[in-house]
């Protein structure tokens, strides 16, 4: 096992301390040699896991892309710290099954200060509930479980026992830019991605609270810390006003501009994000901890557990805080272990720092290449930038040839109908001459088209 398991940490740390020197999408030809690779049937017998680890590192490291390093900046893709990556290996040989505190009392010790902490750097409220789960949609999901049950609730109706079928109509408000996802989610829960009233959005992507609608019964009303392409927050003060004069949820997806909350420097662009009811953001995204994990919270913990609780007496009543109860999942990864282990090698000033110097990094890519004649669509006010090299056929040649150029990644998009380089910068790893290397070889692509 000692050999094993130094033998799959060497192979880690040769395939990151490779990235700096490699292409930062898969290298060439890589992809086609996997396929090849893995065309055989099931093996009719054992391998010794040395192979299996080798098999993995020989195809699969060459077409990964190069996301754990300094300059992709596709989606919105965070890094794994340091502390993170060791963490999770070690978490790996525990294998623990963190659905409630008997299955493993060490990560529900660790799951209950990682979201006090979580809690803390962001300045939410200590009473809130929270869920671990795999990402912003699920975390979407949780939160907007709990919303769609209490809404309903009050209006006399419950949803846990009676389903949705003769149920009070509930009002779904989202903005119009919000993230794809949500409609995946909100179709999910029976609310329907259709039957949701979107509101028109401003030019940043915002959505725009002089359009709100005069709506009554249950509402539940979704805003954004940071829409995916611009960065863009939703004005949350408003929107929240609207919503109290109504008896309004406010649900909050804020999967990475959330954590613009944990800066000083930047939290006055979240004003009022905290007066929400719930909050979904992801950890794998800006908190940069290794896929895959996100984090739902809810301001009242009672109702978090009303809509996620497992019913009946599936197994004898426990003085503990169990997982299971909280969230949509039972059996699960011990993901605390991470933003545990983020949150502390960041501490409050280490996290700050990391959120302020990749807003930073942005602005002076967004700088660059406006310097070089590029057109930058939107205010440059978090982590994105949204970017524009003339006609839609002309901005996609460039995203081509930066991707084929390899010192960089960038992703496309398309934004207020425009086709555009969506340029995220939300890595630990990214260092400024990563930012540097990126604009130069950015703004070579654009000469060159
Ligand atoms: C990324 C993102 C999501 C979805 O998050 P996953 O982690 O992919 O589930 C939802 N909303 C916004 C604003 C996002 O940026």
């Amino acid at each position: 096992m000692q050999n094993l398991l130094s033998e799959a940490a060497s192979r880690a740390a040769a395939y990151l301390d490779g990235l700096p020197s490699r292409e930062a999408g898969p290298l060439p030809g890589s992809v086609e040699r996997l396929i090849r690779a893995l065309e055989g049937p099931l093996p009719g017998g054992p391998s010794v896991a040395e192979d299996v680890l080798a098999f993995l590192d020989d195809y699969g490291s060459p077409a990964t892309v190069a996301s754990a390093g300094g300059r992709y900046f596709g989606f919105v893709t965070g890094g794994a710290l340091p502390a993170t990556l060791a963490a999770q290996y070690l978490a790996a040989a525990w294998d623990q099954n963190s659905f409630s505190f008997v299955s493993s009392p060490a990560v529900a010790c660790f799951e209950a200060a990682a979201l006090r902490w979580v809690k803390e750097a962001l300045g939410l409220p200590a009473v809130a509930e929270g869920a671990l789960v795999t990402g912003a949609t699920m975390a979407n999901f949780t939160c907007l479980a709990a919303a769609r049950n209490h809404v309903l609730a009050r209006a006399g109706w419950d949803v846990d026992r009676q389903g949705l079928f003769g149920a009070p109509e509930p009002t779904v408000v989202v903005g119009g830019e919000a993230h794809a996802s949500l409609f995946k989610v909100l179709s999910l829960l029976g609310l329907g991605r259709d039957r949701v009233l979107r509101v028109e959005a401003d030019g940043q992507g915002r959505l725009r609270a002089d359009r709100l609608p005069p709506v009554d019964g249950p509402v539940i009303v979704c805003i954004q810390a940071g829409n995916v392409n611009s960065g863009a927050f939703d004005p949350a003060e408003e929107v929240v006003a609207w919503a109290r004069q109504r008896d309004a949820w406010v649900h909050v997806d804020g999967a990475f501009g959330l954590w613009a909350l944990a800066s000083s420097e930047l939290a006055p662009l979240a004003q009022g994000f905290r007066e929400a009811d719930s909050w979904a953001t992801d950890a794998h995204k800006w908190l940069n901890v290794p896929y895959d994990s996100g984090i739902a919270l809810v301001r009242d913990a009672e109702v978090l557990a009303k809509a996620m609780s497992i019913s009946g007496s599936y197994l004898l009543p426990s003085t503990h805080r169990d997982a299971m109860n909280v969230t949509p999942d039972s059996s699960r990864r011990a993901r605390a272990i991470e933003v545990w282990a983020a949150l502390k090698a960041l501490g409050r000033s280490g996290l700050a720092d990391m959120i302020e110097r990749n807003c930073r990094q942005a602005r002076r890519l967004a700088e660059g290449l406006r310097d070089g004649g590029v057109e930058i669509l939107n205010e440059v006010v978090l982590n994105q930038v949204v970017a524009c090299f003339g006609d839609d056929a002309r901005t996609q040649r460039v995203i081509a040839a930066v991707q084929d150029d390899g010192t960089c990644w960038c992703g496309g998009t398309s934004w207020k109908g425009r086709a555009a380089m969506r340029i995220s910068v939300s890595s630990w790893a990214t260092s400024d001459d990563d930012i540097e290397r990126s604009l130069a070889a950015i703004l070579a692509a654009h000469r060159e088209a």
